[in-house]
């Protein structure tokens, strides 16, 4: 029988996750039956959504439970087939929910063959995948934006913020407005990737600035859609900048994910009754029927080099949780992925 190493959540999280809340294990690996396959994972994703399964609270996924390994994204090579599996073969490329380890067995029923010739593999965790499609899906069919609209995205330089911009910009928007933390993010924004401004929110707070005034000063007429990754001071900035009829995708609010006391909500909701606004919250996974389209303009736009798609690249399985904890600080530019030997 042979063995492999999976993370584990030991303890819950208070506040942000420590190293001892997780633990690398070593497991046997089940015997494959005839309809499944055995899989050795090449690249993990983290997401900020694993955040709330930490947590032991009901919410639209399960919580991630004690001393069982965590899963989430991931892709890899197959490794054996069953007798039963017919439509895979070794070596093919797989998307799964079975990250977070090494190698599994499981159910052909629970992966998808991917094509790694029509993009890299770990591409489908990112610019092909989950956060490409929130970011379509969330742009386009929430917050409905149309050509000549002004788009302000916050969480720009990550997976998902830096498409929305790229999208934006694609369908048309009259300008686009990205909020990220540090120097390096804003210039990557305006310099590679096309946005019109980009707002240094860790800069505006260390001045004592205003967010509002900041963004009112890049917005001078105000913003048609809001693409909340944030929450919080960035929310409160883009309800007092949004114009009247104004939309906002809320897709997440990472600043509070961490925190252990509720968070106060914005303090000028009342703009929505005057600027006749609305604030739609989504979920990716709402939004399959979108896939054949986003996969169509996606290749699309990434064949004919019209968007720009950046990694942040943790090697081996025993620092995945030091990249975990390195995507809620920041510490990724574009997507952030945990590489296994390939
Ligand atoms: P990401 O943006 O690649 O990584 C997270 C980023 O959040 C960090 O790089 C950091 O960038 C920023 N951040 C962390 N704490 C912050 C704070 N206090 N204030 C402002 N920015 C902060 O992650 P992602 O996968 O693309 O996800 C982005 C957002 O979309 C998350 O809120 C996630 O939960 C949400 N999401 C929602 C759905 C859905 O279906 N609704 C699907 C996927 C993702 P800086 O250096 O700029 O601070």
């Amino acid at each position: 029988m042979s063995r492999t190493r999976e993370w584990h959540l030991v303890r819950r999280p208070k506040g942000a996750p420590t190293d001892e809340d997780f633990r690398l294990v070593e497991v046997d690996l089940p015997q494959p039956r005839a309809d499944d396959v055995v899989v050795r994972n090449t690249w993990l994703s983290v997401d900020p959504y694993m955040r709330g399964r930490m947590d032991d609270r009901k919410s639209y996924v399960a919580p991630f439970e004690l001393g069982a390994p965590m899963d989430g994204g991931a892709v890899g090579v197959v490794e054996q087939v069953g007798s039963d599996v017919h439509d895979l073969t070794v070596g093919d490329t797989v998307l799964h929910g079975h990250g977070w380890r090494e190698r599994f067995v499981t159910s052909r029923t629970r992966v998808q063959r991917v094509d790694p010739d029509a993009a890299p593999p770990q591409a489908y965790l990112g610019v092909m995948g989950m956060p490409g499609l929130t970011a379509y899906v969330g742009l386009l069919a929430v917050a409905r934006m149309k050509p000549d609209e002004t788009v302000f995205v916050s969480g720009a330089a990550g997976a998902v913020g830096s498409l929305v911009g790229q999208i934006a910009r694609l369908k048309g928007a009259a300008a686009v407005i990205g909020s990220a933390g540090g120097p390096a993010k804003t210039a990557w924004l305006v310099d590679e990737l096309g946005f019109d401004a980009a707002i240094d929110y860790k800069a505006v707070r260390a001045q004592g600035a205003s967010l509002r005034s900041a963004l009112r000063e890049k917005a001078p007429d105000g913003v048609d859609v809001y693409f909340d990754n944030v929450g919080g001071e960035h929310l409160e900035a883009a309800i007092a900048c949004l114009r009247l009829n104004g939309r906002a995708a809320i897709c997440g609010m990472i600043s509070q994910y961490n925190a252990v006391a509720p968070v106060p909500g914005p303090a000028n909701l009342p703009l929505l009754i005057q600027n006749r606004l609305t604030l739609r919250g989504f979920l990716v996974g709402d939004h399959a029927d979108a896939r054949p389209a986003f996969a169509a303009d996606m290749s699309g736009w990434l064949q004919d080099g019209r968007i720009v798609w950046r990694e942040t690249v943790v090697d081996g399985l025993e620092n995945a949780v030091a990249a975990f904890r390195d995507l809620l600080s920041g510490g990724n530019t574009g997507k952030m992925l945990v590489r296994l030997p390939q």
